[in-house]
C-alpha cells in the first residue's frame, strides 16, 4: 500500500473524528502542512473536535467550501500500525471507526501544551512539633521512597487537609518544586539481578526469549499452577523486550490487585512501571498516553483498554489470567482484549504470552492446533504443593436452616484458627441475600426497571439491582400485599455468610473482601495487604480473591456452594466452574504450609465436580472440547449475539422477526439464526431486550454476513441494536 505521508498546506485531507459519523470529513491541511496520522483539531459546525489525518481528501465538492484544519496537536502522529489495528478491530467487532478512535484517545487534554505544576517530596528537616496529621504526611512520603506527589494526591493519601502539607513546606520538612506536567517514567533496568530460577522456569524463559529474538510475531500459552512462577517467568520475557529496546505491556484482570504486582516489578527492574486503569487520575492517564507515544514508558501495567495506547515499538503483551472474563468488554466496543492483543502483536511483529493456571478452552484449543506454542510449569515453587481437594457432601451434613457453613467445614476452620493459620470461605455472591421474599404473599422484591430481583446489601442498608445499579431502602411492608414484618432474606451472599461466621467463630478475626465494600481501589489494596500479612483468621471473599493474590498464611479454602455456577444456560458454565474452583483452591498453601480445599456440593458425582477434585485437567478439556465440537459451538464454530432493545416490547420483536425471516446473507455462509427470543434478562433499565443468536461454521466470514444482514434495517424511534461477536456472556 503506497500512501501519501505528508500533505502541504491547502491540500485536501480526510480526517477521522471521534464524532459518530459514518465517514471521514475533508479539510484543508493547515499552515505548515501535516503528516498522515497527525492528531488535529478540526471545526465541525460551531464546535472544535479531535481527529486524525486518515489519508488524502475524497474531494468531489467545491474546494472553496472546504474548511481548514485548525491546528496540529503536539503529540506524535498515529502510526500506521495503529491505524491498521483500529481498522481491523472495527471490522472484527463491527464497530464504527469513530468509536475506535475514542477508545484510542482516552486521555484528557491531549491537545494541551506541556505545562508546569507543583509537586511535593520529602524535605530534609524534621519539624519540632509533630502532630498525627504531620506524621502521616511524612510517612506517606517515606513509604513511597522518593516519589513526588501533587498537593491533592499527598493530602488525600495521608488523609489530611492541604494546609497540613503547606505547613510542613514552611517548616522545610516537605519540599515544593515546579515540575513539567508529564514526566517520563523512571528507567527500568532489565539487567538488575532477577531471582534464581528453577530448572523448569529457566527452560520456559529460554524458550520465550528465543521466540522474542526472532523479532517476529508469536503467541505462547504459559500454563502453570498457581504459585509455579508464571509471573517470574514472564517478567524475564519483559526484561528481554526491554533489552531489545521494545516496549512491553502486562494486562491484568483486576486492577485493584496490582499493588503486589507493582512491588514485584520494582524489585525486578528497580522502578515502577506506568499504570493504566480506570482508577488512575486524569493527569496520570494523560501522562501514560503521552509517554507511551514518545517511547518514555518502557512497561505499562494495565487493564484491557491499555491495548489501545499509542505504543511506538510494542514487543510483548502479557495477558495474565488470560481466561478471565473481564477481558471481554461488554458495552461500547465489544472486544476481547486477549484476542485483540494477539491481533495487535501480529500486526506489529510482537510476542504474546497468555498466562493462566486454568486457560480458556479457546487458548487450549489454539495450542492443541499448533497456532500457539505451549509451555507448562508443572510444580509449585519451593515446598508449596497443590492443596488437597475434597468434597463435602451436603446431603450428609446436618444443616440448621439459614446456615451455610457445614459442621465438617466448621471443624476444619477451627483447626486452622488454633494453629494460627488463615481460612478462606468463598462465595461468589455479593450482598446479604440474593432474594427478599414476602412470607405472606410469596412476592420477591424486584427491580422496577429490570427483569431482576433486588439484592439486599446490609452494609449499604439498601436493596440493589445488580443489573442497573438502582438502589432503594428496604421496605417495612411488602410492596405487593402490604403485610408488615414478613419480608425475609433467602439464600446467602457474602455479607450473610460473614454474619454466620461471626456467630460461629466469635473469637476469630474476620475480614470481608468484596469489590463493593470498599470506597476506593486504594482502600481495597490496603485491606488485601493487611490480610496478606496475617491480619485475619478468616477471609470471606467473592471472586475478587480468586485472582492472583498471595496470602502466605492461608491453608484452607472452603467453597460454600461449588454447584452455584454449574447451572447457567451459558455454554461456558462448566468451563467457568472448573476455572473458578481451581483458582480459588489454588489460593491455599502457597508458602511452606500444605493447603486443603473443601468444596461443599450437593452433587459430588457431577462430572465437572469430579474433574475438579481429581485434578485431571487435560481430561476435562478433552471432554469439554469434544462436546463443543459436536455442538459446533466456539471454539469449533463461530457465534454472534444480536440484542435489540427498546421501550416497547412489540416493535422490538417485530424487527427481530423480520431479521429472522430475511436471513439470506447468513444462509449464504452456512450460518443459522436462532430467535428472536426474550434475552435471558428480558428488561434492563426499562428497556425490553430481544436476542438473536447467529451460529456459523468455523472460518465463515461472519462479520461480513452480519454487516450485509443488518445494513438494510431502519431502526425507528428509540430502538437500538448491538452486535457481540464471540459473546462471552449470554444475558
Ligand atoms: P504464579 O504467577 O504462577 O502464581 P509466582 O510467579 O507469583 O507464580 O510465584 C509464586 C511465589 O513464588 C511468588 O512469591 C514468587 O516470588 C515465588 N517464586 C517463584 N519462583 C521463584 C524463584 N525462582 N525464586 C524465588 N522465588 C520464586
Ligand atoms: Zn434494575
Amino acid at each position: 500500500m503506497s500512501t501519501q505521508e505528508y500533505f502541504d498546506e491547502g491540500e485536501l485531507v480526510a480526517v477521522l473524528t471521534t464524532q459518530p459519523l459514518d465517514r471521514t470529513l475533508d479539510y484543508k491541511a493547515p499552515e505548515g502542512g501535516c503528516f498522515l496520522g497527525a492528531f488535529v483539531e478540526v471545526p465541525l459546525g460551531p464546535r472544535k473536535v479531535l481527529g486524525v489525518v486518515w489519508g488524502p481528501g475524497q474531494g468531489g465538492f467545491d474546494l472553496n467550501k472546504a474548511r481548514s484544519v485548525i491546528r496540529v496537536l503536539e503529540v506524535a502522529p498515529m502510526r500506521e500500525e495503529m491505524r491498521v489495528f483500529l481498522g481491523k478491530v472495527a471490522d472484527y467487532t463491527l464497530t464504527p471507526m469513530p468509536a475506535m478512535l475514542r477508545l484510542a484517545t482516552r486521555a484528557p487534554g491531549l491537545g494541551d501544551p506541556p505545562s508546569m505544576r507543583k509537586i511535593y517530596r520529602l524535605g530534609n528537616t524534621e519539624p519540632d512539633r509533630m502532630t498525627d496529621a504531620r506524621t502521616r504526611v511524612l510517612e506517606v512520603l517515606r513509604d513511597y521512597g522518593g516519589l513526588a506527589f501533587t498537593l491533592k494526591e499527598l493530602a488525600e493519601q495521608a488523609g489530611v487537609t492541604s494546609s497540613v502539607v503547606k505547613g510542613l513546606v514552611k517548616l522545610g520538612a516537605v519540599r515544593e518544586e515546579d515540575s513539567p506536567r508529564d514526566l517520563p517514567y523512571p528507567h527500568l533496568d532489565p539487567d538488575l539481578p532477577g531471582k534464581e530460577l528453577t530448572e523448569d522456569q529457566a527452560a520456559a524463559v529460554a524458550k520465550l526469549q528465543e521466540g522474542q529474538q526472532s523479532g517476529s510475531y508469536g503467541t505462547t500459552l504459559l500454563k502453570g499452577v498457581t504459585g509455579s512462577g508464571k509471573t517470574e517467568v514472564y517478567l524475564e520475557a519483559v526484561a528481554e523486550a526491554l533489552r531489545m529496546g521494545r516496549q512491553a505491556l502486562v494486562l491484568l484482570p483486576e486492577i485493584a490487585l496490582t499493588a503486589e504486582f507493582l512491588t514485584r516489578v520494582e524489585a525486578r527492574f528497580g522502578a515502577r512501571p506506568a499504570e493504566w486503569h480506570s482508577g488512575a487520575t486524569m493527569t496520570e492517564r494523560r501522562r501514560v498516553w503521552q509517554m507511551v507515544g514518545q517511547g518514555d514508558a518502557q512497561l505499562v501495567v494495565g487493564a484491557r483498554s491499555a491495548l489501545f495506547l499509542p505504543f511506538r515499538n510494542l514487543g510483548l503483551v502479557v495477558v495474565d489470567e488470560e481466561h478471565d472474563t473481564s477481558y471481554k468488554q461488554e458495552d461500547g466496543v465489544q472486544y476481547s482484549a486477549r484476542d485483540m492483543a494477539v491481533l495487535r502483536s501480529a500486526i506489529c511483529g510482537g510476542r504474546v504470552v497468555l498466562a493462566s493456571a486454568t486457560p480458556s478452552l479457546e487458548s487450549w484449543a489454539n495450542a492443541e492446533a499448533g497456532k500457539y506454542d505451549r509451555i507448562d510449569l508443572t510444580s509449585r515453587f519451593g515446598a508449596a504443593i497443590l492443596p488437597e481437594m475434597r468434597p463435602i457432601d451436603m446431603r450428609a451434613e446436618q444443616m440448621q436452616p439459614g446456615t451455610w457453613i457445614s459442621p465438617s467445614l466448621r471443624q476444619a476452620v477451627r483447626q486452622r484458627i488454633e494453629k494460627g493459620e488463615q481460612s478462606l470461605l468463598f462465595i461468589n455472591r455479593r450482598g446479604y441475600a440474593p432474594v427478599t421474599l414476602c412470607r405472606a404473599c410469596g412476592e420477591q422484591i424486584a427491580c422496577d426497571h429490570c427483569d431482576a430481583r433486588m439484592v439486599e446489601h446490609r452494609f449499604l442498608k439498601r436493596l440493589m439491582c445488580h443489573q442497573c445499579g438502582e438502589t432503594k431502602p428496604m421496605p417495612e411492608v411488602c410492596p405487593s400485599c402490604g403485610v408488615e414484618g414478613k419480608l425475609a432474606p433467602v439464600g446467602p451472599g457474602i455479607e450473610r455468610l460473614a454474619e454466620e461466621a461471626e456467630a460461629t467463630f466469635p473469637e476469630a478475626n474476620i475480614a470481608m473482601l468484596s469489590s463493593d465494600l470498599f470506597g476506593s481501589a486504594r482502600a481495597l489494596k490496603a485491606k488485601i495487604e493487611e490480610i496478606a500479612e496475617g491480619e485475619a483468621d478468616i477471609i470471606i471473599g467473592t471472586q475478587l480473591v480468586a485472582k492472583g493474590h498471595n496470602f502466605p498464611k492461608l491453608t484452607l479454602v472452603g467453597v460454600i456452594d461449588a454447584d452455584l455456577s454449574l447451572h447457567g444456560a451459558d455454554l461456558r458454565a462448566a468451563e467457568r466452574t472448573f476455572q473458578l474452583m481451581r483458582q480459588v483452591a489454588g489460593r491455599a498453601g502457597r508458602a511452606d504450609k500444605p493447603g486443603q480445599a473443601l468444596l461443599q456440593t450437593f452433587q459430588p458425582e457431577h462430572p465437572v465436580i469430579r474433574a475438579i477434585l481429581s485434578g485431571d485437567e487435560e481430561g476435562f478439556w478433552k471432554a469439554e472440547a469434544a462436546g463443543r465440537q459436536a455442538a459446533g459451538v466456539p471454539p469449533y464454530g463461530r457465534m454472534a449475539g444480536i440484542v435489540l432493545s427498546g421501550p416497547e416490547v412489540g416493535p422490538v420483536f417485530d424487527i427481530g422477526n423480520a431479521m429472522a425471516r430475511n436471513d439470506g446473507p447468513l444462509r449464504d455462509i452456512g450460518a443459522q439464526v436462532f430467535g428472536p427470543a426474550p434475552a435471558p434478562i428480558a428488561r434492563i433499565r426499562g428497556r425490553h431486550r430481544v436476542r438473536l443468536l447467529v451460529k456459523a461454521p468455523k472460518g465463515a466470514p461472519i462479520q461480513d454476513a452480519i454487516a450485509r444482514w443488518i445494513a438494510p434495517l431502519r431502526l425507528k424511534g428509540d430502538i437500538r441494536l448491538t452486535v457481540d461477536i464471540d459473546p462471552q456472556s449470554f444475558y
